[in-house]
């Protein structure tokens, strides 16, 4: 596992606004999938000889899934995605785009799509950084300071990672629009 992965994500997905409590929540359907509890084994995770506790051994379970399609992406690729957008970049990263306005944001994916200039002012390299941890070595005859702890890698921007970004996105305001959502990030 990339440590990258290890950070938070942000997930772009269409949703509804419930007039009741005034919140945008995203269609769900529950579907029958390998039972978490047990990881799909039907075993009690203390005992194997007993039955799960949660799917009592039917090895599956009721959860939730999303109903739409969604598109999860790291922090800092979020940034990008609402900086080539357009859209202000909030600190608790949430927002929603209403259903009227989502013609404006497709306007702005068909512009990337289609214009290698307008991608290209939002690429960068990637790049690795070494957790700044500083410990001292006794173990030679001089001791001496080094550093230690994981190196953290960055990922780049690239132009084909924003092409792909941007086909994604396509497909979730297209479906956005036909089925009368909004499209929401948090
Ligand atoms: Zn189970």
């Amino acid at each position: 596992m990339k440590l990258e992965e290890l950070f938070e994500s942000v997930t772009f997905v269409p949703t509804f606004l419930n007039t009741e409590t005034n919140h945008q929540e995203t269609p769900y359907k529950v579907v029958d999938g390998p039972c978490e509890l047990c990881d799909g084994t039907g075993e009690d995770y203390n005992d194997e000889s007993l039955p799960c506790k949660q799917c009592g051994g039917k090895k599956t379970f009721k959860a939730r899934k999303y109903a739409v399609p969604d598109l999860n992406v790291a922090n800092g690729s979020a940034i990008t995605i609402l900086q080539m957008l357009g859209l202000a970049v909030e600190e608790d990263m949430h927002g929603t785009i209403d259903n009227k306005d989502l013609p404006d944001i497709k306007r702005q994916l068909l512009k990337l799509k289609n214009s290698s200039s307008s991608r290209a002012a939002h690429t960068y390299d990637g790049y690795e950084e070494q957790n700044k941890r500083t410990q001292i070595d006794k173990s030679g005859p001089v001791p001496r300071i080094v550093t230690t702890g994981p190196k953290i890698v960055h990922g780049g921007m690239s132009d084909e990672r924003i092409m792909r970004y941007v086909d994604e996105l396509l497909k979730l305001v297209d479906f956005a629009q036909k089925n009368n959502f909004n499209l929401s990030w948090y």
